[in-house]
């Protein structure tokens, strides 16, 4: 693995695929995935810059943030959070990805001693195996998810399946976005919904092509 090659690669890379999209320089950001990775590697990165590192496990995330947390970074929970870690975790968090559920909600609520800004996870495939809301059950829970104040929702976060074909991601990316705009439109003072998290290694053309500013890269960094 050469950690320099790779993150010259990436960041080239998602350059091509903004300027393809046609969009404006420096509007997608790239979040280095280290779960495959110690410590001292994801270190590495932050010389080759790297500014935004994502977890998507409690204690994985915790272990890079003590480590790493003198640097000035932006740190993302990009995993599934179950209730009762949220008090363990949610402190040390700028982003987090993965809301499914207003009862995650109303704990996230609880237990910050500040606005998080969280990303709301839709299964727009209906995949069984993903979590998050469908678009109906997102619809419905708006008012209730509004009403918590130490939440600030900066869009909508999705992962499509593995086997989706050009074709499939592109419909779903393109059905996420859609529902940002609708959710954006609504004008709900703490849903500025100007954000999507969307596309990892293998997917983050189609997804920066449908308006991606978050991508989640991790495994072409450490191949
Ligand atoms: C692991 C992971 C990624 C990165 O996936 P790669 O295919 O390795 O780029 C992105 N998002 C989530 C939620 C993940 O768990």
């Amino acid at each position: 693995m050469n950690l320099r090659e790779n993150t010259e690669r990436v960041f080239q890379q998602i350059k091509n695929a903004s300027q393809q999209a046609g969009r404006e320089n420096d509007t997608v950001s790239v979040i280095a995935v280290t779960k495959y990775v110690e410590v001292s590697i994801a270190e590495a990165l932050l010389s080759l810059g790297v500014h935004h590192i994502g977890e998507n496990r409690v204690d994985k995330f915790l272990e890079k943030y003590n480590a790493l947390k003198d640097y000035d970074l932006t740190w993302h929970l990009i995993g599934t959070l179950q209730r009762r870690k949220v008090k363990d975790v949610i402190n040390y968090v700028d982003y987090f990805h993965a809301l499914d559920s207003v009862k995650l909600a109303e704990e996230i609520q609880k237990r910050s001693n500040r606005v998080i800004k969280c990303f709301l996870q839709v299964n727009i495939s209906q995949e069984e195996t993903k979590h998050g809301f469908s678009k109906e059950e997102l619809l419905a829970a708006l008012p209730v998810l509004a009403s918590l104040d130490n939440i600030e929702y900066v869009g909508l976060m999705t992962m499509a399946p593995f086997e989706a074909s050009s074709e499939e991601l592109n419909e779903i990316f393109k059905a996420t976005q859609d529902l940002q705009l609708e959710i954006r439109e609504k004008q709900i003072p703490n849903m500025p919904m100007m954000d999507l998290s969307m596309g990892m290694s293998r997917d983050y053309k189609e997804a920066i092509h449908h308006g991606s500013t978050f991508v989640r890269i991790g495994t072409a960094f450490f191949k």
